[in-house]
């Protein structure tokens, strides 16, 4: 018989899949009928600029269409980072956190299958995804984008000022309530579940970047910025098979991560005199050409306008490091663009379509051995989240993270 790739892969994800629902010596997880649920219940709140306080709140009844979910841990995002700084959402008072991952430890009767249709039960692991409004532009004329709704809600930017209290990740439970989407996702060590999202992230750009037809096998890719964002876009075109790539940052630590996650080339900005500089090299490790295609993570407005310059011409470019307002940058329509006649994509967050596409990432690259669990360098507890902010904000780590120990 001959299997193909495909077939293989079928496979393992099959078993892959089945493995969560199983104990260790093969017998189907039987689901506990109930988790002993504490009256009150502790959530990290922002209750000003740089000030998060722990405050505890009853936890709600639960409707038929919601369920409660212990959280086990959630990553810290930029977003929430620059939330922190300068509430530029509006939200305080709110509870953060959007990469979270937890157990359901309390069902509403008419809750029986996540997103793409698993079966869940009580003890079931899962992620959340976004909350589409399913009336905007986007929502009802544009099916393929809800990525772009207007009114997306994500749990963990949502104002508190709501009844449940309990609607950021940064907390000991979460109420999913109606109109959510999540997953089951069983199968997965928590540090790997609390990646998911910032995952998803990088697998919209990428298959925003597939679009233009300039990302193929043999590109010379350059990425730009290796923050989490950066180092797990490494990983996902790496795990695609793409070889040639040139990571590029000013810090050491995150450019030796890059050779770990298969960066065949770095380059340390800070070691050259100038642009020009900088990009001679580049095109001395392209035979000449420059990049075929480039990621540009960074939320910098400069590294926004010096990515033009590392494109070759005919080549494309991706723009996925302004999640949040850093300003404007300036680009030459001449030389970047006309002349050279590069093909630019943006890309926002991430489909709900994107999540299961990116399990499947995640598996396939923790199998080709790359160390994705190491990109989570330091773990805080719920009434240390001004520190967690801190460590982030003076960059001393790549993906910090909430872990509930309790
Ligand atoms: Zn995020
Ligand atoms: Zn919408």
């Amino acid at each position: 018989m001959d299997i193909n790739q495909v077939d293989i892969e079928k496979i393992v994800q099959q078993v892959l899949s089945q493995m969560g629902d199983q104990k260790p010596d093969g017998r189907k997880q039987t689901a506990p009928q109930s988790f002993s649920i504490p009256k009150r219940a502790k959530v990290a709140m922002m209750t000003d600029l740089r000030k998060i306080e722990v405050k505890e709140f009853d936890i709600p009844e639960i409707g038929d269409d919601e369920m409660l979910v212990k959280v086990e841990g959630c990553g810290i995002c930029g977003t929430d980072v620059h939330e922190y700084k300068n509430d530029p959402f509006g939200l305080i008072p709110v509870v953060l956190g959007h990469e979270g991952s937890g157990q359901i430890v309390k069902m509403g009767k008419n809750i029986t299958q996540d997103t793409t249709g698993k079966p869940l039960a009580l003890g079931d692991k899962i992620v959340t995804c976004t909350i589409p409004c399913g009336k905007c532009d986007a929502c009802l004329n544009m099916r393929e984008k809800d990525n772009l709704c207007e009114n997306s809600g994500i749990y963990g930017l949502m104002p508190e000022d709501d009844h449940y209290h309990f609607n950021g990740w940064f907390s000991e439970y979460l109420v999913i309530r109606k109109g959510s989407t999540f997953f089951k996702v069983n199968d997965m060590s928590l540090k790997l579940r609390l990646l998911i999202e910032p995952a998803a992230v990088v697998v919209h750009a990428v298959e925003r970047a597939k679009s233009t037809g300039l990302l193929t096998f043999n590109s010379n890719v350059a990425i730009q910025g290796l923050g989490p964002i950066g180092l797990m876009l490494l990983a996902v075109i790496r795990t695609m098979g793409v070889e040639n790539i040139i990571a590029i940052d000013g810090d050491e630590k995150r450019l030796q991560m890059a050779k770990r996650f298969g960066a065949k080339y770095t380059m340390n900005f800070k070691n050259y005199k100038d642009l020009d500089e900088q990009v001679r090299r580049l095109k001395e490790l392209t035979s000449g050409r420059g990049a075929d295609f480039a990621f540009q993570c960074t939320g910098v407005p400069a590294a926004a306008s010096n990515v033009w310059k590392f494109v070759k011409r005919g080549g494309g470019l991706a723009e996925i490091g302004f999640f949040v307002d850093n300003g404007c940058c300036s680009i030459n329509p001449h030389h970047d663009i006309c002349k050279k006649e590069i093909t630019m994509v943006g890309s926002w967050t991430y489909k709900v379509s994107d999540y299961p596409i990116t399990f499947d990432f995640l598996r396939r690259a923790v199998g080709i051995g790359l160390p994705i669990e190491e990109l989570i360098t330091h773990e805080y507890s719920l009434d240390q989240m001004n520190e967690a902010m801190d460590t982030n904000m003076k960059q001393l780590g790549i993906k910090i993270a909430y872990i509930n120990k309790n």
